[in-house]
């Protein structure tokens, strides 16, 4: 489960997050919506120490992180549970797509060469591009790069998997592609917080929907309540524009 209490993020003087909290049951998805620039990413990031807030708490399986007593030993115990899906893909350019996969096996679970790649290649045939396994990232579409993404984070065997905008990088012809296997992964019961611009897509994947604005949670609950039915005006203008 994701538990995080009153987690706060400024850059300079802007309070970018101002006092996040929420709840996620384990194999569950959450999508956070919301304008841009409301911390969305900052949010998705936080929880995985790429940003670093200044205040809060965020629980991780059975482990506790309080923000302010966080040291490098929490670091890494924090990016062993929980893994990042890229906006950009953001694979090695110089590795293969195999080594993309096996590198943090190896090096971030230990996992000799042999073992790390059959199981690299077991995920690339989850997303059905085992025959890419020796191409270089440039050699692969948008689309087939962010399946490998997600692949890469799925390998480490997260207690979460953080996908921040995942399509919005993508050609339209990709993004259903992308969708489907984060569909799939998540009706095999991972655990997921999306950050997302597709509001479709949101609403038939999630449990939870965050809807973030100006660095709050304005509202959260299932999608048929936050997305069909919002409670506040914040939301309901928000959705009103995507129309
Ligand atoms: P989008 O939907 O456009 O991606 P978002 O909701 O994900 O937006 P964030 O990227 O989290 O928003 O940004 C929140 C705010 O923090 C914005 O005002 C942004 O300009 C600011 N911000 C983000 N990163 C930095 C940074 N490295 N330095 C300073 N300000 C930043």
């Amino acid at each position: 489960m994701i538990n995080v209490e009153g987690l706060h993020h400024r850059f300079d003087t802007n309070e970018i997050l101002k006092g996040i909290s929420f709840e996620q049951e384990t194999g569950t998805v959450t999508t956070i919506i919301g304008p841009s620039g409301s911390g969305k990413t900052t949010l998705l990031r936080s929880l995985n120490m790429l940003e670093t807030p200044y205040k809060g708490v965020i629980e991780l399986g059975n482990r506790l992180f309080n923000i302010e007593n966080f040291n490098k030993q929490d670091i890494t115990r924090l990016r062993s549970q929980s893994a990042m899906v890229f906006q950009h893909y953001n694979l090695f350019k110089n590795r293969t797509i195999l080594e993309n996969i096996t590198e943090g096996l190896i090096y971030g679970q230990g996992m000799n060469k042999k073992e790390a790649n059959a199981k690299a290649m077991k995920y690339l045939e989850k997303v059905s591009l085992e025959d890419k396994a020796d191409a270089y990232p440039v050699q692969l579409s948008g689309g087939q790069q962010q399946r490998v993404g997600i692949v890469r984070a799925l390998s480490i065997e997260p207690e979460v998997l953080l996908l921040d905008e995942p399509t919005s990088a993508l050609d339209p012809e990709s993004v259903q592609g992308v969708l489907n296997i984060i569909q799939e992964i998540a009706s095999e019961g991972r655990t997921m917080v999306i950050v997302t611009h597709e509001i479709q897509f949101a609403k038939e994947v999630s449990d939870q929907v965050l809807f973030m604005d100006n660095g709050e949670i304005i509202e959260r609950g299932t999608p048929e309540s936050v997305i069909d039915n919002p409670s506040s005006e914040r939301t309901r203008r928000f959705l009103s524009r995507l129309t």
